[in-house]
């Protein structure tokens, strides 16, 4: 009935998640309310170091990429797991140190770092910096030069490839704002120029194709040619790459049209395409890692709602607006993203609906989905929006000055708080 094993339906007809009452949650904390899911977070960790472990002998490293869901509570759990992270500004950064994550294993992304923000991860020796292009490199060089050290870094690279997802998260193409292209000769003439810089350590190469990917084909062939870029560069110039990045973009199950694989095939397939590539061209094996987002957090998020008015225009369509929207979930009005909802406190009953579901903002595209199948909505029920784990507390905002929902974690059915909501006193303490 549910496609993650954390939702189930208890004897009073209310949904559970992670064994926790929704509609008792709802009660507890008021809505909107983030929850999620730490055990099951602990196992989508463990998928990845596991398979990593098993097809890559143990000469792998899962990052969790932490723009999906960013707060001190997550770092503390991944790291706990014993995985890396990712970072793509100085405030996730910032987040990752405070709650104690080792700097070694931290990645820090973007393609637009400020300079501020390189001195600020360089300050605090975070392991890697991934740049993005040659601007990267120089601010990156001077840095450097002027502190007198060496810097660890990767270079992201478009390798051309199109995964098949939505536009708006298509990353690996050469009409994209990230990276240094392939096909060009730009990332060649990238690789040969960092490696003669000598306040630079270039460790790697890295790619990330887009997110909410199913298919094994794009991992496997962004493998491929990054490796041989790898090993021209070694047969060029004897330098030897040892980091191969594959970055994330696992797709993990919305709604019925999604077919998720697992994502510890992703892992075996391109271990044994590494191992034949190197195999072949007497290439030592690199170091291989991969940045998961999405699909660690997504399945381990829902988000609560109470139903407020229930409009029906005869003809065209029903309008549930719950009590959040764009502000707390933002990703149907930037990319018509696709959830499915339950009436929490109805979750016995049929589907027998048909709705829009709309948020509280006052914007016309302010809706979380279109055509949803949900029970029978009225006002008071609690509403459950599935899957929001990832994407939904990273992105909001406080369009209408609506303070930010708090985010509850479940751990074997218990729950505790892990980001306090804000208060009205929070919306204008900074403001002047
Ligand atoms: C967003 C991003 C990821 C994670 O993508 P998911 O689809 O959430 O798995 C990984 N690496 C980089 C560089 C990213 O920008």
């Amino acid at each position: 009935m549910f496609y993650y094993k954390n939702l189930d339906i208890n004897e009073k007809g209310n949904l559970t998640f992670n064994k926790a009452d929704t509609v008792l949650l709802a009660k507890k904390y008021q809505t909107p309310l983030y929850v999620m899911d730490e055990d099951m977070i602990r196992e989508n960790c463990r998928i990845y170091k596991k398979a990593l472990d098993k097809f890559y002998d143990k000469r792998g490293l899962a990052l969790y990429a932490s723009k999906a869901f960013s707060c001190k509570e997550i770092y503390r759990i991944v790291a706990s797991e014993g995985l890396g992270c990712d970072v793509v500004s100085g405030g996730e950064l910032y987040t990752a140190l405070e709650a104690g994550f080792d700097p070694e294993k931290i990645y820090f992304h973007g393609n637009n770092k400020t300079k501020q923000e390189l001195i600020f991860a360089l300050e605090k020796g975070v392991g890697h910096i991934v740049l993005d292009g040659f601007y990267d490199l120089e601010v990156i060089s001077e840095i450097c030069e002027e502190k007198n050290i060496v810097a660890n870094v990767s270079v992201r690279i478009k390798p051309g490839i199109d995964a098949h997802t939505h536009d708006a998260v298509m990353t690996g193409q050469i009409d994209s704002k990230f990276g240094v292209a392939l096909e060009t000769g730009e990332a060649k003439e990238f690789l040969l120029t960092a490696i003669k810089k000598k306040n630079i350590n270039l460790r790697g190469v890295h790619c990330h194709l887009g997110s909410q990917i199913f298919d094994l084909e794009p991992f496997e062939e962004a493998a491929r040619r990054l490796l041989n870029l790898m090993i021209e560069i070694r047969n060029e110039t004897g330098y030897i790459i040892e980091e191969l990045n594959l970055g994330g973009g696992f797709g993990i199950k919305y709604t019925e049209k999604d077919d998720p694989i697992e994502y510890a095939s992703y892992i075996e397939s391109v271990s044994k395409t590494v191992k034949n590539i190197c195999n072949r061209n007497d290439f030592p094996l690199p170091f291989i890692l991969m940045e998961p987002g999405r699909s660690i957090v997504a399945p381990c998020g829902i988000t609560l709602y109470t139903v407020g008015s229930v409009k029906k225009i005869p003809g065209i369509r029903t309008y549930v607006s719950v009590d959040g929207g764009m502000a707390d979930n933002p990703r149907y009005a930037l990319y018509n993203a696709e959830y499915e909802a339950v009436i929490a406190n109805k979750a016995k009953e049929p589907k027998s609906q048909i709705v829009t579901i709309a948020g509280r903002c006052c914007e016309s595209g302010d809706l979380i989905g279109e055509n949803i199948k949900i029970q029978k909505a009225e006002s008071g029920d609690i509403m459950a929006v599935l899957s929001t784990g990832a994407y939904n507390y990273s992105m909001a905002s406080h369009y209408n000055r609506l303070p930010n929902p708090p985010v509850v974690m479940i751990k074997d059915g218990e729950d505790r708080v892990i980001v306090k909501g804000e208060t009205y006193e929070d919306i204008v303490k900074n403001d002047i």
